[in-house]
């Protein structure tokens, strides 16, 4: 069965601290970021020419929209980079991505408006 690749994207507003930083840094001090999440997936459609719902993979994005991340759990220290694993990890968990063993995924976090961006990547379930 060929397979498909997918694209979709979705925003969220969060706040976070780096406590990681040195003192002083202005990461170090509460504040907000507005997010987009990308996410592509390359899998098999199903009989009915489906991959994954978009719907599943937006209310993961939910769950960080409005939120203080670091008091999320798996998230106390939310960089860019933690919170794309965090997001993939949560993606991992979906039945209809791991339904296709050979289901490729790349979640990229853009933060804020300099749009410094983390992408992870699993390949294959
Ligand atoms: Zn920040």
């Amino acid at each position: 069965m060929s397979s498909v690749k997918i694209n979709t994207s979705w925003t969220f507003e969060a706040a976070h601290q780096l406590h990681a930083m040195p003192d002083g840094h202005k990461c170090r001090r509460l504040h907000g970021h507005s997010y987009e999440v990308v996410f592509e997936v390359r899998m098999s459609a199903d009989k009915d020419g489906m991959t994954v719902e978009y719907g599943e993979l937006r209310a993961i994005v939910e769950r960080l929209d409005h939120r203080y991340l670091n008091e999320i759990e798996g998230l106390a220290s939310p960089t860019t980079e933690n919170v794309a694993a965090w997001i993939l990890a949560e993606a991992e968990k979906l039945p209809s991505l791991s339904r296709d063993p050979g289901t490729d995924i790349t979640v990229r976090v853009f933060e804020g408006a300099h749009r410094h961006c983390a992408s992870v990547h699993r390949q294959g379930f």
